[in-house]
């Protein structure tokens, strides 16, 4: 954008001398050189996603949450937070990319704690639950939810939450949220978030069970 912005202005130059072609010309191959390349990154991503695709498998809930476990207790023990797992009996698998979800639910999870690592918040508790969630007709969805009683969030914040690279973090890469929502919403689920009374905040998203979300034969 910057070479085509300089070309324009050097062709609107009236004084301009006959070394200016050249000069454009240059700006031209660099605007190309720059296409060809932002197209190869647009390939790669997209072949990221198609393998994606072919990475889901029905897993448990639990083995889901046992996966980040260790990660989040390493965490949790720094922050001086207690996490409390709550699962429902009998829920079936989720269809779902294993290593992607994981990473939702680490990103929540330790959004969730960073909350709390305040000296005025004595009791730190991260809750992770997993439940059905409210079925539609012939679907079944699972629901994962992420609870903390942290600082919350204002409504400045709100605003920006799933804005890549919004941080209110030092070291914060502020990319989390936005990836986690894309995740959850490329398996057909969806991610919400609302204050948690009297403090902190839950986020929750939804997964396929199994049979939702598995191609069939005919797909
Ligand atoms: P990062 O963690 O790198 O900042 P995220 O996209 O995960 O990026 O989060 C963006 C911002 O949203 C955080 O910097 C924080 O201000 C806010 N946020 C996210 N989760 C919570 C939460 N559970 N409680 C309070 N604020 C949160």
């Amino acid at each position: 954008a910057s070479y085509a912005n300089g070309s324009l202005n050097l062709l609107k130059d009236p004084s301009a001398e006959p070394q200016t072609l050249d000069d454009v010309h240059m700006a031209l191959q660099r605007i190309a050189e720059q296409a060809e390349r932002a197209g190869r990154v647009i390939n790669s991503v997209h072949d990221f996603v198609r393998r994606r695709e072919q990475a889901r498998e029905a897993v448990a809930p639990q083995a889901l949450l046992d996966a980040i476990a260790p990660l989040v207790s390493l965490q949790a023990r720094k922050l001086h937070v207690r996490v409390h797992t709550r699962v429902e009996a009998r829920l079936p698998p989720v269809w779902c990319d294993r290593t992607m979800v994981e990473q939702v639910l680490l990103n929540l999870a330790r959004n969730g704690m960073q909350a709390m690592d305040r000296k005025e918040i004595v009791h730190r508790v991260l809750v992770l639950q997993v439940g059905l969630a409210a079925c539609n007709q012939d679907n079944t969805w699972v629901e994962f939810a992420v609870t903390d009683v942290g600082t919350g969030i204002t409504p400045e914040v709100e605003a920006q939450l799933f804005n890549p690279f919004f941080t209110t973090k030092s070291e914060g890469m502020g990319l989390g949220l936005s990836l986690c929502r894309t995740v959850v919403e490329q398996h057909g689920g969806h991610l919400v978030f609302e204050p948690q009374a009297p403090k902190g905040m839950v986020f929750r998203f939804t997964l396929p069970a199994e049979h939702v979300g598995k191609p069939t034969l005919a797909a």
